[in-house]
Parts: C-alpha cells; sequence; structure tokens
C-alpha cells in the first residue's frame, strides 16, 4: 500500500466562496476542507479572477517577481497571491494573468454568453502555470488533483514539461476529476501550436485528436494516474454510452481499471434549515412548523397564490438541456391542469428562459420564475417546497437533490448518475425510499411520477415518513473525503515509475531521468508516438 498522501493541492477554475458558476464551485471548496479535516495539508489553485477580494491582507503576493510559462511563441508571466479559504486551514493560491482571467465572466463573456474565444489558450496557459506555481509553494504536493478540462492539460505537461519540473513531480501522483463530461474543452486545430504538445497528438488516436479538433479533457483522461468522477452511476455510465459519454466512452473504457465514481457531499453547515442564515423561519426533522412558514414566505415573495394545501415544486439551476428543461416545458401543460404551484429559479439558455417567463405569465399565482443568480432565493425555494423537480437528461452528481433530501423536500427525479445514487424510489423500497425516480427522459415518464407524488402527498402519513428518511440521511462530506483517500494513494501507486520525457527542438525524445528505468506502459507509449513523428 502506498503511504497516506500528506499534501494535495487541487487546481480548479471555481471554488466558494471565491468564484461560482455551477456546482465545481461548492465541490472544491468543500473537499478541501473536509480533506483538511483529515489532517492532510491542502491548497486549493484558481485563477485570481477581479470580482476576488484581495484587499485588507486576505491575499499576500508569494513572490517578488512575476513567473514565466512558455504559449506558443510567446512566454506568459503571472503573479501568485497567498490566502486562505475562510474558517479552514485551507490554503487557497490566486494565478494572477489579467489578460486571460481578468474578466468578470468565468467562462463566457457576461452580455453575449458565448465561450470566450480564446478559450483554448486560457486553459493551455492555466495548466502550464499550475505546474510552473508548485515549487513556489512548497515541496512538491503527493497529490496533484486536476478538475474538468479547464486544468487537464497539466497531466501531459507534467510527463513533458521542461525536465526540472519533470523531475520535480516525480512524487507526485495526478488525478483528473470530472465534475460533467458534457463540457470537454473542445476546440479548433488552428489553435494547437498553443499547447506545445506533439504533433503526433493530433493524429488519431492522438490523446488530443477529436474527431479533427482538439479536447482537453480527453488529454488529462488519457495521462491522469487515476480519474475519478462524482458519482458512482455515473462513472459506469459514461463508459456506456454516446449520451453519457459525449463521444469519449471508449476512451473512458480503456481507463475503467483507474476509473472511479465517489459521490459528492454537501456543505451541511451551510444547507441545513435549523440554522440557515437566508432562510424567514427555521425548523428540524421534529420540529417541521418552520418548513410552513418557509412555504408562505416564498408564496408571497414570488407572487403565488398562498395556498398551504397546495403543492409546491420547485427547480434551481442551469436551465439548459443537460437539465432536462426541454422536458418540463413538454409537460408543462398538462403539468399545470393538475393541482399544483410550480417555483423556478435559473439562467441559461436564451430559448428556456423565455419560455419559462412566458409560462409564469400565462399562469399568474401558479407558476413563479426568477432568471438569474440568487443564493438567497435558492435556500428559500428548497425550504418552502413541497417536492423538487430534477428532470436531468445527466446528472453527473447534483446538489439540490441532496439539499432538497436535507429540507424535507421530496425530490422528484429522472433515474440517472448521482440522482440514482442518491434518491431512492419508495415504491421500490419503502424501508429506503425518499423520492420518485422514473427512467425515461420523456414528458410522460416525468408527468407519471409526478401523478404519484401528488397521490402520496395526500397522505400525511406517507409523506411524514418520506421527509424524515430523507432529512435523516448523511451527505456531509468526510466520507466522501475519506474515499478520495483511498483513491490518492492509488494514484501514489499508479504513477509512471520513470517521470517523464524531454523534447528536444527538432522532436528528439529523450528520458528526462538519465538512467532511470522505464517501467511505465504509458511512457513507452508515448515514447513510441514520438520516435514515429
Ligand atoms: P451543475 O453543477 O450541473 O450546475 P449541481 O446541482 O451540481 O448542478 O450544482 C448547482 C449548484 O448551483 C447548486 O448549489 C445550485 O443550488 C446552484 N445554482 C444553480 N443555479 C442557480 C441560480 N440561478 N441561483 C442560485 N443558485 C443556483
Amino acid at each position: 500500500m502506498a503511504k497516506r498522501p500528506e499534501r494535495v493541492v487541487l487546481a480548479t477554475t471555481e471554488a466558494v466562496p471565491f468564484a461560482k458558476a455551477g456546482g465545481l464551485a461548492d465541490v472544491t471548496s468543500a473537499l478541501a476542507s473536509a480533506l483538511a479535516r483529515l489532517d492532510l495539508d491542502v491548497t486549493l489553485l484558481l485563477p485570481a479572477y477581479p470580482f476576488i477580494e484581495r484587499e485588507g491582507g486576505r491575499f499576500t503576493p508569494v513572490c517578488s517577481r512575476p513567473l514565466e510559462v512558455a504559449l506558443g511563441r510567446r512566454t506568459e508571466r503571472f503573479r501568485l497571491h497567498r490566502g486562505e479559504l475562510p474558517g479552514t486551514p485551507v490554503e487557497v493560491v490566486l494565478i494572477e494573468h489579467d489578460a486571460f482571467f481578468g474578466r468578470l465572466g468565468i467562462y463566457q463573456d457576461e452580455k453575449t454568453g458565448a465561450e470566450y474565444a480564446d478559450a483554448a489558450a486560457r486553459y493551455a496557459f492555466l495548466s502550464r502555470a499550475i505546474l510552473a506555481a508548485l515549487p513556489a509553494l512548497g515541496p512538491p504536493p503527493d497529490i496533484l488533483q486536476l478538475n474538468d478540462h479547464h486544468t487537464a492539460l497539466a497531466a501531459a505537461y507534467r510527463l513533458l514539461g521542461p525536465p526540472a519540473q519533470v523531475q520535480a513531480l516525480a512524487p507526485t501522483g495526478v488525478l483528473l476529476g470530472i465534475h460533467n463530461l458534457g463540457y470537454q474543452g473542445i476546440y479548433d486545430a488552428e489553435h494547437f501550436h498553443l499547447t506545445g504538445l506533439p504533433e503526433s497528438w493530433m493524429q488519431p488516436p492522438g490523446a488530443l485528436e477529436f474527431w479533427g479538433r482538439m479536447n482537453f479533457m480527453k488529454v488529462g483522461i488519457v495521462h491522469a494516474d487515476v480519474v475519478t468522477t462524482v458519482s458512482p452511476t455515473y462513472a459506469r455510465e459514461i463508459q456506456q454510452s454516446e449520451r453519457y459519454g459525449h463521444g469519449l466512452q471508449g476512451v473512458l473504457q480503456k481507463r475503467g481499471d483507474d476509473l472511479c465514481g465517489i459521490l459528492n457531499g454537501i456543505d451541511v453547515d451551510t444547507w441545513d434549515p435549523a440554522r440557515d442564515l437566508h432562510l424567514p423561519a427555521h425548523y428540524d426533522v421534529d420540529h417541521l412548523a418552520g418548513k410552513a412558514v418557509c412555504k408562505r414566505a416564498l408564496q408571497q415573495r414570488c407572487g403565488l397564490d398562498p395556498e398551504p394545501e397546495l403543492p409546491l415544486f420547485g427547480l434551481i439551476g442551469r436551465l439548459v438541456d443537460q437539465k432536462g428543461i426541454d422536458v418540463l416545458l413538454a409537460a408543462a401543460t398538462d403539468l399545470l391542469s393538475l393541482p399544483i404551484q410550480l417555483a423556478v429559479l435559473g439562467k441559461g439558455q436564451h430559448e428556456y428562459e423565455e419560455r419559462l417567463l412566458a409560462l409564469s405569465r400565462a399562469r399568474p399565482g401558479r407558476v413563479a420564475v426568477r432568471i438569474g443568480f440568487d443564493e438567497e432565493l435558492a435556500h428559500w425555494i428548497e425550504a418552502a417546497c413541497d417536492f423538487y423537480l430534477m428532470p436531468s437528461r445527466y446528472e453527473p452528481c447534483g446538489l439540490n437533490q441532496m439539499y432538497s433530501l436535507r429540507y424535507g423536500t421530496v425530490p422528484v427525479a429522472r433515474r440517472t448518475g448521482g440522482l440514482a445514487d442518491t434518491v431512492h424510489d419508495c415504491a421500490a423500497d419503502a424501508q429506503i425510499g425518499n423520492g420518485f425516480l422514473y427512467g425515461p427522459h420523456s414528458a410522460e415518464a416525468l408527468l407519471d411520477a409526478v401523478r404519484r407524488a401528488l397521490v402520496t402527498f395526500q397522505s400525511p402519513d406517507q409523506m411524514q415518513r418520506l421527509i424524515r428518511t430523507g432529512m435523516s440521511a448523511d451527505f456531509s462530506w468526510d466520507a466522501s473525503a475519506r474515499r478520495y483517500l483511498h483513491v490518492y494513494r492509488r494514484a501514489l501507486q499508479k504513477r509512471p515509475k520513470q517521470p517523464g520525457l524531454r523534447i528536444e527542438r527538432g522532436g528528439t525524445v529523450t528520458p528526462a531521468a538519465e538512467g532511470g528505468i522505464d517501467t511505465g506502459a504509458r511512457i513507452r507509449k508515448i515514447r513510441a508516438d514520438f520516435e514515429r513523428e
């Protein structure tokens, strides 16, 4: 068994409370603090966006001079700033490069909603900067955890980078965490020169090549020592079919032995109906009166009819295809012929925003729709609703169903990914049943599940049982963090025995470790690729 890892660096583009576009932000910070509770020395590494407050001694510069990395023919300079994750011993290091990250949108232009045109350059830079930053932050970490495609190229650069860097990282196991395979970092081949990767990687079946374009996630999957994703069911689904693997199912299958699904936890301090700072009233599993107060307050706030007995359904999230908003809209007319109210909060695809708003105008008092990102309203909806809808096309893990269960709000969800691992259908098993699950991604199947939920709503005893089962579940991060620790050990075992290769000018490749014995099949494969070139 490999040694217990002591120092972990988590590289990410999002981490609460600094930068959030979705679940990745919650996950990286919560995992970092849970690992710190297990006595690991943890550093979070992320870009220095302009909206992160750095004044007032929150962050201090790490070195007096800027660091440098190559990007195509250019040299990019960046600075590091060190601070901490509030209320934890987790170190936070910001990578400051204003030309790439001094923007208000994390991934997209705030005005147009389009992904930044220089996305490939931003993430190639970020992946290089992560590795170049490590020596300035202390001894090499035992584990470097990359998260999603934005940082995935670092899994290759640590094998191919400058010899001193490759050597320095020899003790480090590299893990790629996949949070959503629907976003892979696919870019036109015209930006290939920025990556600095060997040209053979752009020829099938090269690690970067994907139908004539570049795929950054693929590089991470091929070259990380281990790959994790955020639920056991999603780990299986992404190897099985195009629908979930989005074209990478074959590549994932090949890494099947090193691919592991670990369910995300949730932040049980922030998301606690007994203490939630956002809520108009509090409650717990034995004192539920506050939940009715929250329902009344939300109805009032959103202009819904003040009907305590009308079952209220909620939905919060990105209004995109993945979340099944098309199915919800297809079911809307039939759904609203049932005696229910609906509260929706989210933003995303313009068409969905417009159609949802039209629905709320057509059904005032019954449907409330808020377009935007509103943390407080999200907490109110979780607390106020009787049921929570998740008609997801696919769902790597999903957080809202876990928040819902904790808030006594019964999920009605499609059986996929993390939903299948956390929501248990009450018809299938009354003991562990905590919600309603359905299979096909269709309006009919969603409607059937809602109808079943309404029947249960008529029976206070059954409803109470579901609420209690959900509220009693433990979704804290501690169990998940222990599983990560286990996978980190595996990453240490799987890391290449011979640390890397050096690319000489002109394409000659030599082992980075002079006299090292090459025992890694992966390294042999990379070398063969080079030699073919
Ligand atoms: P994903 O990461 O696919 O967007 P998750 O369910 O894993 O979905 O996590 C989404 C997180 O973002 C949850 O914490 C959810 O409450 C929050 N969220 C999403 N959209 C909004 C919004 N419009 N307002 C407030 N919170 C939101």
